[in-house]
């Protein structure tokens, strides 16, 4: 339980039952991501403290409530922490991410033995982990969700030249995507251990301490700029510079947000005369996450090396410890 912004506690609960519709499952693995380390800092904005955190899980069901065939207990599982209502404006009009019960429903929680996992869930965002997928690889699918779905919203041609600001997770996870579509991605960052890591993987890893991004990307493109930047910093002053990393007629991607207050400024000029677009790609649809799954379950992503520490649940407080100093990547809790 996050009971104040930086403090954990560890509490035993009891067994929670399965709904009609859900399935309890034993977590076997949960990742941590820039949410959850926000979470910790500050709360998260729809659930007061005390509240569970952690949304990036997979186990075995240990308990399915009534009316459930697809999943017996023991069966692996890997899900996803949402699922939209499939009958609201949105879902209607094929933009399930935007469903209006999406929020509301979300489950957090995955730092636990035991997680509640809802009917809706059930239904449309959960899948049978393949034996030869790790638990830990299952955990991704909700990060490689997000990142499909933003790398569906931009679209960018085979051969094309797209910035990736920003080499956490998930900027990591879009260049890797990216790289398997036959796009040229470059990969922009300031951590030495995770521009090394990015190097170790194959991808171009630019260390924006000593390289100007705008001159490595003109450089790289005849002086034009990139086709496409895609911003994964989630720092106001890196969305408002990044109209300037693409070429006229280039395409600006918002993937990591900003706090519910955050205000950013464009030189109107340079989105009219030079026709550059904006898109903010936000979560995933169904769509999304089966895309996700079949990835994973092709081992078509090296998700393990993403992997910097693994802890067991009682020492999770010194997991976010650790990613509070800005050290690590995703830490693995085992619990
Ligand atoms: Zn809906």
């Amino acid at each position: 339980m996050l009971v104040a912004p930086r403090h954990i506690e560890l509490r035993e609960e009891p067994m929670p039952a399965a709904q009609p519709g859900g399935v309890v499952v034993r977590v076997r693995a949960a990742l941590t991501d820039g949410t959850d380390l926000k979470t910790y800092r500050r709360g998260h904005p729809k659930m007061p403290m005390p509240t569970r955190f952690g949304h990036e899980f997979s186990g075995d069901v240990a308990a399915v409530g009534e009316g459930v065939t697809e999943f017996a207990p023991g069966d692996p599982i890997m899900c996803v922490h949402t699922a939209p209502c499939g009958r609201c404006f949105w879902c209607r009009h094929a933009q399930e991410e935007l469903c209006e019960h999406l929020l509301p429903a979300m489950l957090l929680g995955a730092y636990a033995d035991l997680i509640a996992v809802p009917r809706r869930i059930v239904e449309r965002n959960a899948f049978a982990k393949p034996l030869d997928v790790k638990y830990a690889e299952a955990a991704f699918l909700e990060p490689v969700a997000c990142v499909v779905h933003s790398i569906a919203m931009l679209a960018p041609a085979a051969g094309s030249t797209v910035a990736v600001v920003g080499n956490g997770g998930f900027g990591i996870l879009h260049a890797l995507l990216l790289q398997r579509r036959g796009v040229d991605a470059m990969l922009f960052g300031r951590r030495p251990e995770r521009l090394e890591l990015a190097r170790a993987l194959g991808l171009q890893s630019v260390d924006v301490r000593t390289a100007s991004m705008r001159d490595a990307i003109l450089e790289r493109t005849e002086g034009r700029g990139a086709d496409a930047a895609i911003e994964c910093t989630g720092s106001a002053e890196m969305w408002e510079s990044a109209p300037s990393l693409v070429r006229r007629g280039g395409r600006v991607s918002f993937f990591a947000g900003l706090s519910s207050d955050a205000r950013v400024s464009f030189l109107a000029a340079r989105l009219h005369y030079d026709e550059v677009s904006l898109l903010a790609p936000f979560h995933f649809g169904p769509g999304d996450v089966r895309a996700a799954f079949e990835l994973i379950a092709a081992h078509a992503l090296p998700l393990s090396r993403l992997i910097s520490h693994v802890y067991p649940l009682d020492r999770i407080a010194t997991a976010f410890e650790l990613l509070d100093e800005g050290a690590g990547l995703k830490v693995l809790i085992e619990p």
